[in-house]
């Protein structure tokens, strides 16, 4: 993850929606990330969350709380039972806290399909 990032209270009067994954609000704040072509992001300090990218902090935000109103569940790693976190690094990443397995995808809903869908092959 880049560290190229700058925090700033949200300034424009748009109201952040709780986080989708872990449903915090106060854990979330919108980021300017340098060098990205649509720099701004909200980010949630809690589970590591990136929410979609945008031109504009305002922007992002929306995006963000476009993205909030459908609640997302990821369930716990299928591996090691650890905590799921999401980002956006080229492609949409799910990764596990603990074990790192992640399950990418260029669309927000591809992984977090793809990551709850996991099941043990052998059982
Ligand atoms: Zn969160
Ligand atoms: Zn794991």
């Amino acid at each position: 993850m880049t560290e190229l990032v700058k925090t700033r209270k949200n300034s424009s009067n748009e109201e952040l929606k709780p986080c989708p994954f872990c449903g915090k609000r106060s854990s979330c704040e919108a980021r300017y990330v340098f060098g990205a072509p649509y720099p701004w992001a909200v980010f949630c300090r809690r589970c590591g969350t990136w929410g979609p990218h945008g031109a504009t902090e305002r922007d992002a935000i929306k995006k963000w709380n476009k993205r909030a109103s459908k609640k997302a569940v990821l369930k716990p790693c299928f591996f090691c039972g650890g905590m799921a976190h999401m980002y956006f690094q080229d492609v949409w990443i799910v990764e596990c806290t603990s074990c790192g397995v992640s399950c990418k995808g260029p669309r927000i809903d591809g992984p977090i399909e793809s990551w709850n869908s996991m099941r043990r092959v052998t059982e």
